[in-house]
């Protein structure tokens, strides 16, 4: 068991009593995608107690390039994320106590998982589950590790309730919305490199050296070279609807979830129903078979064709409209096959 962790016991920063530490903290991982798999794999190694890991989508081909827990056998079997990522972490490491969960990480959702969560890793592809866990982190007051990245740009900061500014304030003078992995492909230095920047911090917050946290505000490029390092005390806005003295939590109001969205760097919409329940796969399946779709699934999702049209269905009625960007047509198609 110490030889296990002993080069991160030997680590000045660390020790033993940091890692007895360590062992006794859950981390909370949402998104399973590139970030989430790096963050993942490196905080179960580290021994990190519990790891709950969050994600919606499934494994496919175009993810191996980087996203480094998926092999060519999970795209075959089309594995959700989240489950391939279970697997494998379990695998790597059996102290660690790993929660797969297969599913949209709603305000709801991330409200019910928190309460237990000593620190927050940031690996989703999109804005608005990003400000739901600013919110999040705010009202209950967990720390949590914003990272982002497209092409070789790539950035991170640290959010300490109470103490840093948050994401929200950060919009003021960042515009950190038009981070998304649509514009221009990603490579995986850059997603190594984020994934060091919040793994480390992470590991600061778990042994609770919270004087070595950084509170500047990291982003670098590696293509051209360039690495800036910003300080952000002055970012703190006391009007801040989510950190503020008047808060609110504005990204926590349901009415602001969207249910339809186009997914990050592809031609992909999900649609998530309004009434959630689990969904017979087997039922459906034989459904849509009779209907003369092609299917084809796994216990946790099915694959659906039929000519152009393409979409896979998860157990909780959640779907993935592949092929296109365009809301009302993915809606249509998804209205066709789900009655
Ligand atoms: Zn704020």
């Amino acid at each position: 068991m110490n030889e296990r962790y002993s080069r991160q016991i030997l680590f000045p920063g660390i020790g033993k009593e940091g890692q007895d530490k360590i062992s006794r903290k859950h981390v909370l991982i949402i998104g399973a995608g590139a970030l989430g798999s790096g963050n993942a794999e490196i905080l179960t190694r580290a021994g990190v107690g519990k790891i709950t890991i969050v994600d919606r989508d499934y494994v496919e081909a175009s993810n191996l390039q980087r996203q480094q827990l998926y092999t060519e056998e999970d795209v075959a079997e089309k594995l959700p994320k989240a489950a391939a990522a279970e697997k494998r972490l379990k695998a790597i490491n059996s102290d660690v106590d790993i929660r797969a969960i297969i599913g949209d990480a709603t305000p709801e959702m991330l409200e019910e998982l928190v309460p237990d969560v000593d620190v927050m890793m940031d690996a989703t592809d999109n804005f608005e589950t990003r400000m739901a866990m600013n919110d999040v982190a705010q009202k209950h007051n967990i720390p949590w590790i914003y990272g982002a990245c497209v092409g070789s740009f790539g950035m991170s900061f640290s959010i300490i309730p109470g103490k840093t500014p948050c994401l929200n304030c950060l919009l003021r003078t960042i515009p950190l919305q038009g981070m998304t992995c649509d514009t221009g492909g990603v490579i995986s230095p850059t997603v190594q490199m984020v994934i060091s920047h919040q793994t480390a911090e992470a590991l600061k917050m778990l042994v609770e050296d919270w004087d070595a946290v950084r509170t500047s505000f990291v982003s670098f490029d590696l293509w051209r070279n360039q690495y800036t390092s910003m300080k952000m005390s002055k970012a703190k806005f006391a009007g801040c609807l989510s950190c503020g003295e008047e808060r609110t939590y504005p990204y926590l109001d349901r009415e602001n979830m969207t249910k339809t969205t186009v997914l990050c760097g592809r031609d992909t919409v999900q649609i998530r129903p309004a009434n959630t329940g689990e969904i017979s796969l087997e039922q459906l399946a034989a459904q849509l078979s009779s209907l003369g779709y092609n299917v084809k699934g796994n216990p946790y999702l099915l694959s659906v064709e039929m000519g152009e049209e393409r979409m896979v269905i998860f157990q909780d009625g959640r779907a993935l409209i592949h092929g296109t960007k365009d809301l009302t047509h993915a809606k249509t198609i998804y209205q066709r096959i789900m009655g």
